[in-house]
């Protein structure tokens, strides 16, 4: 019988579970690994792992597959983790991996981007189980307006790869794929300290994420993790502020979900304007102040 087990690292990616599960219309648990309190999204079981900080994938691959079994759907929210951990369950099972799925067709038929998000591809799967990545902003959104029981389960860890240190960049500000407002700048930027300066300080007045493009990041302008697009983090925040950036497709790949892109380019052709809900031809390094006075505090 068909059934879903919803993997979420964190106890946020269980309500971002709810939309795709009901998308996918089988019965599902969710297996929580870290945190406690999951949202209460209809799950019929819910098993928390308490890993804390989650080990690197190697570790806790055979723990974590261990409590997959039996199940038609294995799915977990599109996400750098995710990348890590899901390739290796699939082929611990020998199943079918689809990734960054965006809408359900049927069990097993589902549509997701490719070539950078230009073209949209319709895969069947054959067989079972199904290991799933799908992103958030396809389905619909739900409030849990509670917290679900959870069974505590142990995850054996090997020691395989043992994390001996992690340090987080960019200080207090929120993850690119969380936050609500992003800046985030292009090569222009020239350099470290100019795009600390200019993108990060606009960033924190609007208690937003820094984000940067490939180029900005190949310059050394911009520290890697804050790439944004096919290769990069895929973002959908409310707001998305461009400056200085052309409007690559892979760049524009990452951010189609914004509900609101503002663009700041001196060239009036930039290819971003298309794209733009709101576009400002002019130099960045005029224009962001005056814009940056205007939005500081009203987020
Ligand atoms: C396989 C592959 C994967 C890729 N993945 C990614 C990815 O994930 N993310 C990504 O971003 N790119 C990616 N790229 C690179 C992408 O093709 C572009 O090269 C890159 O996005 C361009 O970055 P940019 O807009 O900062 O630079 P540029 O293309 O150099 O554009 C700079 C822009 O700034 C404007 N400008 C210049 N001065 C000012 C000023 N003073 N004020 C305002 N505007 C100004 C210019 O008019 C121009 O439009 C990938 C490429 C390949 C081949």
């Amino acid at each position: 019988m068909a059934r879903l087990m919803l993997v979420a690292f964190d106890p946020s990616e269980v309500a971002l579970g709810h939309g795709f599960a009901s998308a996918l219309g089988i019965p599902f648990d969710v297996l929580l690994l870290s945190g406690a309190d999951p949202a209460e999204i209809g799950a019929e079981r819910t098993l928390a792992a308490n890993l804390g900080d989650v080990p690197p994938a190697d570790s806790i691959e055979d723990g974590v597959v261990a409590q997959l079994g039996g199940y038609s759907h294995i799915a977990s929210v599109s996400s750098m983790r995710s990348k890590d951990h899901l390739p290796r369950w699939a082929a611990h099972l020998g199943a079918a991996m689809v990734t960054d799925v965006i809408v359900v067709e049927a069990e097993n038929r589902f549509r997701r981007p490719i070539v950078a998000g230009s073209m949209i591809e319709t895969v069947e799967v054959s067989g079972s189980p199904i290991v799933m990545t799908f992103r958030p902003s396809g389905f619909a959104k739900f409030s849990p307006n509670g917290t679900a029981a959870a069974d505590s389960i142990t995850i054996p860890i090997t020691d395989r790869t043992r994390r001996v240190g992690a340090s987080a960049r960019g200080g207090a500000r929120p993850d690119l794929t969380a936050a609500k407002v992003i800046v985030s700048g292009g090569r222009p930027l020239k350099d470290a300290e100019t795009f600390e300066r200019v993108i990060g300080g606009f960033a924190d007045s609007v208690h937003g994420a820094a984000g940067a493009t490939r180029a900005a990041v190949d310059s050394h302008i911009a520290p890697n993790e804050l790439q944004v697009g096919q290769t990069g983090k895929i973002v959908a925040p409310d707001l998305y502020i461009a400056a200085g950036v052309s409007g690559s497709t892979q760049h524009m790949a990452g951010i189609k979900d914004s509900k609101t892109i503002v663009a700041v380019n001196i060239d009036p052709d930039a290819p971003i304007f298309e794209n733009a809900d709101l576009g400002m031809v002019g130099d960045l390094f005029v224009v962001l102040p005056e814009l940056q006075a205007k939005l500081a505090g009203k987020f």
